[in-house]
């Protein structure tokens, strides 16, 4: 007779093998049919949760780091959706601006056509709209959950209007102005460049000692003297109004050639041997102050160069004397405002110097560079030279050496009404995670200037100012920026460029300078900053959602960006910030921890892991890292999460194979009648529900995935799997103890898949999809996350149970090496014989005596009172006092459940096979009988 046939061994469709690429696109269709977004909205209540999406650019196919971002706020909004929460996700893009412009030009150019900027904007326009829709599909391949059928888009007619909207109330607010100020700009896309925009990289510049002759003697000193700068931009040296000394440093006037120098006394010795002088003699002693408001010639005008008192001057490097060009330098400009120095900015749109340097007009500044260090070397002016290699700013786009430039250009005022102070009050009191970007966020606020609004593009909102067309003065009227709004609403943004200035500018508007009435409308456009920085005004405050929201998640570079440009604009025009916690995630970086890029190949497009590993995999690796540093990210690193995967996935499987016959409503063992093992992994199961919960809500996801992880791997396949797979496979189908372990098994998995369900969306589905009765809910996204229930907790049984198996993993190893030593094959061949000098240990024993052969995998356990009788070579537990001695079982073994006894052969009809393993097919017998 075959016993094989009376065993009741595992049936799922649910497959070993999860062949994920092509699974994940069943499930997606699953989806889209029964509209999962609007499913999981549906039915629920007042309690909201809000996650406003930051837009993501529509330019190329999606970054991994754009996936890694999407993905954590995916398992947030399912978290809280699982939760009760009505979750309200409106996915948005960021459409104008500089990257889709540049694409777009160069393409038309390539094909010789004309760029007019009307056929530029609808050819932007139609780009922009291409990679939403690509950039959707990918994300959607991902798994995300939103509203990607009504996504936000900042290029729509009624987003732009609302643009300008809130341009229009901080006009009226006082905000926005217009003004001279140096801006970092690059001179081969000739534009102004954001803060965010400017990136820094090592470049090599002329590094010089400069004089700057006294218009007056020095008291004390009888030679010509000159103040000594150092600088690394010559070409800013035409722009020079001022010279900057601290003002209780103490300096020197120094002899040299007939001449003398001043420098700070603590740089002396350094610039004695850059200019190649041994032993310098000192003239004189002076105070910084003491030099306050002297005048100096500088070396490439006829101005007065004057000495000003300043606090940033440092002697770090140079002369403790610091060369100051109002319209090349930001803090030079400062003081420029502050001493009421002009601000001279003799460099054009190209880099070029202008006719107000007649000697390199037409040049670039960093090719007049080597020219200007030549002559004033030979007039005697620069007294030293040598290069330098240091960091130096450089375009985001172009990677070209970015100039400071003074240009007349629209600006957000943020020192206006206290708002940097309130911004900075308001990040105090919001929560960050992690906890240390609120520093971040503090930094880049306290080191943010002014906010420069205006950009001389093509594909963006336009400023709605316009120009006296007599007298040149701008004007920024909220008349006429309500008829563009209006205008906007119906005809979006072109209608700026098409529109007459009769339909613009009301009649009856006169310049407030000349009183003129002819106007011309401004060319430049806004920053793309200020598009996306009123995202969570359009997308959630006007829609009726609750404002602020909840929860911004983006990548920490966006303290510079989205998160302060966000707040910036909702403090001022609403006294608010727009998020309750702002989260930040590291960068997505190469193994060797490189910025993935195309030019060093070293990108990995998401789209080569979903259809090689499937986009589980990828799930399942973002939340195994750390996202609040930097990660890196490779096809290797991938095979651990592989390992991960196919563990998580194999006790889905077994639980799914071992419920096939189990119908809760009719087989569910009452807790009280549950053995005492399946009580406790229902306790433990319990504490998993509530740190994984915990986790959850403290966004730490990679400690969810380790806890999943470990309680599949330890609690489950090498534990309670392992123990009752005999029950389970042998016991009569009906009997109590069979049942209770399918309750067991039933409750783990309803459990796991739904807890797991926000990180391993697809799989958790499929195996929803499984269960062998079905589920109420057609997804596991319409199920409840689980909460821990208290009525199945018990402490007393989980701790002496805890102790047990301690025991149990000193028996394991005792097993081990008797394995090793060749004494046994499987442990089923073995008995025990246990001796323990630990009264405690003794009792626990004996009180689980009829478990422990279960307990241990064995064929028999014997409890001693006498160390003698377990002979020589026995096991000595390392962490538990206990002797195990390992020694044949009695008996034969049995040929349905392998387990040796002496009962094999003592019934006639079933001659090879245990008096167990005889009554569990008598008593399905008697069970199918009597159906
Ligand atoms: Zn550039
Ligand atoms: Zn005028
Ligand atoms: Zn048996």
């Amino acid at each position: 007779m075959s016993y094989k046939k009376t065993l009741n061994l595992p049936k799922t469709d649910f497959p070993m093998k999860g062949n994920l690429p092509e699974k994940e696109k069943e499930l997606l269709a699953i989806w889209e049919k029964m509209n999962i977004y609007a499913a999981m909205r549906k039915g629920k209540g007042e309690k909201k949760f809000v996650l406003h999406d930051g837009p993501p650019y529509a330019n190329g196919n999606v970054h991994i780091g754009t996936v890694l971002n999407k993905y954590l706020k995916d398992v947030v909004v399912k978290y809280w959706s699982m939760s009760g929460y009505d979750t309200p996700y409106v996915p948005g893009w960021d459409c104008h601006g500089m990257p889709i412009e540049h694409n777009v030009a160069r393409a038309m150019r390539e094909k010789k056509q004309d760029v007019d900027v009307l056929e530029l904007r609808k050819a932007c326009r139609t780009y922009a709209e291409k990679y939403v829709t690509i950039q959707r599909e990918e994300f959607k391949r991902m798994g995300y959950v939103g509203d990607w059928e009504h996504p936000y888009l900042t290029m729509d007619y009624q987003y732009e209007a609302r643009i300008l909207e809130t341009f229009k109330s901080l006009v009226e607010m006082g905000y926005i102005y217009r003004g001279l100020r140096p801006i970092h700009w690059c001179p081969v896309c000739k534009t102004a460049l954001a803060n965010v925009e400017v990136e820094y990289a090592l470049h090599e510049s002329p590094s010089i000692y400069v004089k700057f002759p006294l218009r007056n003697a020095l008291g004390g000193v009888d030679v010509p003297t000159s103040i000594l700068i150092w600088t690394t931009t010559p070409w800013t040296l035409p722009a020079n109004v001022a010279i900057a000394l601290k003002s209780d440093y103490d300096y020197v006037a120094f002899a040299a050639d007939g001449e003398a120098y001043i420098v700070a006394e603590a740089l002396l010795s350094s610039v004695a041997s850059a200019l190649g002088i041994k032993e310098p003699q000192v003239l004189k002693r002076i105070k910084g102050a003491e030099l306050d408001s002297l005048k100096c010639k500088p070396p490439m005008s006829e101005r007065d160069s004057v000495v000003v008192m300043a606090d940033f001057v440092s002697l770090e490097q140079g002369t403790g004397c610091v060369h100051m060009a109002p319209g090349h330098g930001y803090d030079d400009y400062q003081m420029g405002v502050r001493h009421g120095l002009d601000i001279v900015s003799p460099v054009d749109e190209e880099g070029k110097f202008t006719d107000e340097v007649p000697e390199y007009a037409g040049k670039i500044v960093f090719d007049a560079n080597p020219l200007i260090v030549e002559n004033l070397t030979k007039k005697g002016i620069i007294l030293a030279s040598s290069r330098i290699t240091h960091s130096y700013p450089e375009c985001w786009r172009c990677q070209s050496p970015l100039i400071f430039r003074a240009q007349e250009q629209w600006f957000f005022d943020v020192g206006k009404k206290d708002l940097r102070k309130r911004c900075l009050d308001s990040t105090r009191a919001i929560a960050w995670v992690p906890n240390w970007s609120r520093d971040r966020m503090v930094d880049a606020l306290e080191a943010r200037p002014d906010w420069c609004l205006s950009r001389q593009r093509a594909w963006g909102v336009p400023i709605p100012a316009v120009y006296c067309a007599d007298c040149g003065e701008a004007l920024l009227d909220t008349g006429i920026i309500d008829r563009v709004i209006s205008l906007v609403k119906e005809n979006g943004c072109d209608v700026w460029f098409t529109a007459s200035l009769k339909e613009i500018v009301p009649d009856g508007t006169v310049c407030t300078k000349c009183g003129g009435s002819q106007f011309v409308k401004e060319k430049d456009i806004l920053d793309v900053w200020f598009d996306s920085s009123i995202s969570s005004l359009r997308v959630v405050k006007d829609d009726g959602e609750p404002w602020p929201v909840d929860l911004f998640l983006e990548a920490v570079d966006q303290h510079r960006g989205w998160f302060q440009l966000s707040l910036i604009v909702a403090m001022a025009t609403e006294e608010s910030s727009p998020y309750k916690t702002c989260l930040t995630h590291g960068l997505v970086l190469d193994p060797q921890r490189r910025k993935m890029s195309k030019k060093l190949g070293n990108a990995v497009a998401p789209e080569e892991v979903w259809s090689k590993y499937g986009a589980d995999i990828l799930r399942l690796w973002f939340s195994s890292v750390d996202y609040t540093s930097d990660m890196g990210f490779g096809d290797e690193m991938l095979s651990p999460v592989v390992d991960v995967y196919r563990k998580i996935r194999n006790s889905f499987r077994f639980m799914l194979g071992n419920i096939y016959d189990y119908d809760d409503k009719k087989h569910r063992v009452s807790y009280g009648e549950l053995g005492e093992l399946d009580r406790y992994l229902m306790h433990k199961l319990q504490l998993l529900i509530l740190k994984a919960r915990e986790a959850y809500e403290s966004f730490k996801f990679f400690r969810v995935y380790h806890m999943i992880h470990n309680f599949c791997v330890s609690a489950l396949s090498q534990f309670y799997f392992d123990i009752m797979k005999d029950v389970l496979y042998t016991f009569a189908p009906d009997s109590k103890e069979r049942r209770g372990a399918q309750t067991v098994l039933h409750d783990v998995l309803t459990v796991l898949v739904r807890l797991t369900a926000p990180i391993l969306s697809f799989t958790c589905e499929e195996a929803w999809l499984s269960f062998p009765l079905g589920r109420p809910e057609k997804s596991v996204f319409l199920s409840e996350m689980p909460r821990p229930e208290p009525s199945l907790q018990d402490e007393g049984l989980a701790s002496r149970w805890d102790r047990l198996v301690e025991v149990r993993d000193e028996v394991l190893v005792a097993l081990e090496r008797a394995r090793e030593k060749k004494m046994i094959g499987n442990a089923l061949e073995s008995r025990l014989v246990l001796y323990s000098e630990d009264d405690n240990v003794k009792n626990l024993l004996k009180k689980h005596a009829d478990l422990l052969d279960q307990l241990f995998i064995v064929s028999g356990v014997e409890l001693s009172n006498s160390k003698g009788d377990l002979g020589e070579g026995s096991y000595a537990g390392e962490k538990v006092d206990l002797l195990v001695s390992v020694q044949k079982a009695r008996g034969e073994k049995c040929q349905r459940c392998w387990m040796y006894s002496t009962s094999v052969g003592l019934a006639e009809e079933f001659p090879h096979i245990c008096e167990k393993c005889v009554r569990a097919i008598r008593e399905t017998q008697t069970n199918t009988n009597g159906r």
